[in-house]
């Protein structure tokens, strides 16, 4: 029996990889290598290249493996650019889930850990973020990952296929040994342009707006650490195998840092000076976004290992340092 882990060539999908197999689970990846890189997966997964969308595809890799779980990371998942292309964002987002549902129903595979966003929330105007709080997305990206939630609530009903929805705040920092990390092309996180800069690949940090309503004026995020977040994906799949209700939870590190804080905090880890540069607001953006993660503390027993903001900030740094140019 193996899990399949949609999307495990991507930053957050390789990670899953990664730890599902060292903790002895047998694990098949499919990734259609848009956006994910084929050296970032374990060699010990049996890799499927191909696309969520194809049908075929995906009913040849459910008859060749014996599926007990998926985890669904196969998704775009940039908030600007799905503005740009909503439509984009609905096929590969939505419709790709409509394949792996309709598979999943097919061959009877009754397990997803799926991956969403705290963008299913807008700006709601209470901080921490619970997850009883109305859902308002403000981006494609996010209405995107909200539908996504709301097919796999409605395939519960009708075929029985339970889901946790993991709604992810600021996912950062790489495994430390700094073997897998974040690359993205073109890269628009905060944490990697930061650490770009201090390597002298980029010319400053551009601040996105310092005319926001938080204490130094930038905008506030909950910065969880990779491995820990993988962790919860992993104690949601044994949740669901042992049979309980499908569920939703936050993750993130219940604390929020500036846009300006995270840059001190990467100077005195990096000891480079970083310059930086105030640019105007990027659209779409909210002020501040923090979760609230109890829920996933006393329901699935998560508890993260690693909240400092500067150690979190170093495993990334490890990661930059030693892989420069990415996984080219
Ligand atoms: N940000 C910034 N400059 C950059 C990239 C990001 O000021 O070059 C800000 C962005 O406006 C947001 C925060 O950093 O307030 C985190 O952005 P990121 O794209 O990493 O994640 P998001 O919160 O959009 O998912």
């Amino acid at each position: 029996m193996s899990i399949l882990v949609l999307g495990g060539a991507g930053y957050i999908g390789s990670h899953a990889v990664d730890q599902l197999i060292n903790k002895g689970y047998t694990v098949a990846v499919i990734d259609n290598l848009q956006t994910g890189h084929k050296q970032a997966i374990h060699d010990k997964a049996i890799f499927y290249e191909g696309d969520i969308r194809d049908k075929m595809f995906m009913q040849e890799v459910f008859t060749k493996e014996s599926v007990e779980g998926v985890i669904h990371f196969a998704a775009s998942s940039l908030v600007g650019e799905s503005v740009e292309k909503p439509l984009l964002y609905f096929n590969n987002n939505v419709y790709g889930t409509q394949i792996v549902l309709e598979v999943m129903e097919e061959f009877g595979v009754k397990n997803i850990v799926f991956s969403s966003t705290a963008a299913t929330y807008g700006e709601p105007k209470e901080m921490p973020i619970v997850e009883t709080m109305a859902t308002h997305p403000e981006n494609p990206y996010g209405e995107s990952k909200l539908m996504m939630e709301r097919m796999m609530k409605w395939c519960d009903k009708a075929y029985g296929i339970r889901y946790v929805a993991l709604r992810y705040f600021n996912v950062a920092g790489a495994k430390s040994d700094a073997s897998i990390g974040e690359d993205h092309v073109p890269e628009t996180h905060l944490i990697p342009i930061i650490l770009q800069t201090a390597l002298g690949q980029r010319e400053y940090l551009g601040i996105y707006g310092d005319d926001y309503d938080t204490p130094d004026g930038t905008c506030i995020r909950d910065y969880v650490y990779i491995e820990d977040l993988i962790a919860a994906h992993i104690a949601a799949l044994d949740y669901l195998q042992k049979g309980n209700k499908s569920n939703i939870f936050n993750l993130g590190s219940n604390n929020g840092y500036s846009v300006k804080e995270m840059l001190e905090a990467a100077r005195e880890v990096t000891g480079k000076e970083i310059p930086a540069k105030v640019l105007p607001r990027r659209s779409g953006d909210p002020s501040k976004l923090v979760a609230s993660s109890e829920k996933a503390k006393m329901t699935l027993a998560w508890e993260p290992q690693i909240t400092d903001i500067k150690q979190i900030i170093k495993t990334a740094w490890d990661w930059h340092i030693s892989h420069p140019k990415g996984y080219e």
